[in-house]
């Protein structure tokens, strides 16, 4: 493996990858070829040890029991919170957003620690939310809308330490207000669809963050297509 191959971590994708959140690694890998940067993926699945070593780290969505199972596993190979220290980039995605906070009340009104990587805290909401969702990327952190689909009965709120991804238009989010969180290189979203894939403009960020060199825009019309119909849907 070269030093100059960006490592992407896909984490626990047997316990945590519903509506095929491995698809924002996919586009992490593919966004970077398409640019001449060498990546590749690593995935990293349940009881397997969690490397360090890695530049970016991509946690998908779980319901409630595989999401307990995967903080547990995560706690006990503590590879992730190690490669925050070091300044990997994360991408967290609804359940990820969940565990990466201090502590989640689950729908049963158990309440498990989480990684503490970011100043948040969830809660069971009194109902599902489910649906497409839009929202205004906050402090100008990319430009365009952020467009995804969630389905979460988790609220998650946000302490001084952790900003908002985003402002809800349409949807839910974490409270009905704000969407996500930013915590230095760690982002998180309720948001499926994937993400990134609907999102490319959140995708270079990540990959500006962890290659630190500024990328040029792809020009992918089937994308901004794909994009413009989401959008009408949720609007
Ligand atoms: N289990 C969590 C909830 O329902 C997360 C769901 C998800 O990741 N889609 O809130």
């Amino acid at each position: 493996m070269s030093e100059s191959t960006i490592q992407i971590a896909l984490v626990l994708p047997d316990l945590l990858g519903t509506y095929g959140d491995f698809g924002n690694a996919v586009v992490l890998e593919k966004r970077m070829a398409w640019r001449g940067i060498k990546a590749e993926i690593v995935p990293i699945n349940y009881g397997e040890p969690v490397p360090d070593s890695c530049d970016i780290y991509v946690v998908g969505g779980g319901e409630d029991t595989a999401q307990t199972l995967a903080v547990k596993h995560l706690r006990e190979h503590p590879g992730l919170q190690r490669a925050v220290t070091k300044n990997a980039v994360v991408l967290g995605v609804c359940a990820g957003i969940q565990i990466f906070g201090e502590s989640f009340t689950r729908a049963d009104n158990i309440t498990h620690p989480g990684m503490g990587l970011i100043d948040s805290t969830s809660h069971a909401g009194g109902s599902r939310a489910i649906g497409e969702v839009l929202a205004e990327p906050a402090n100008g952190l990319f430009s365009g809308v952020l467009t995804g689909f969630e389905n979460h009965q988790g609220r998650t709120v946000l302490g001084p330490s952790a900003q908002p991804l985003a402002h809800v238009k349409v949807g839910t989010g974490n409270d009905g207000s704000v969407e996500g969180a930013v915590q230095g290189r760690i982002v998180c979203t309720y948001l499926h669809g994937p993400v990134l894939p609907r999102n490319p403009q959140l995708a270079d960020m990540l990959i500006e963050w962890a290659t630190g060199t500024k990328v040029a825009p792809l020009d992918l019309p089937a994308v901004t297509a794909m994009r413009a119909e989401r959008v009408k849907a949720a609007s």
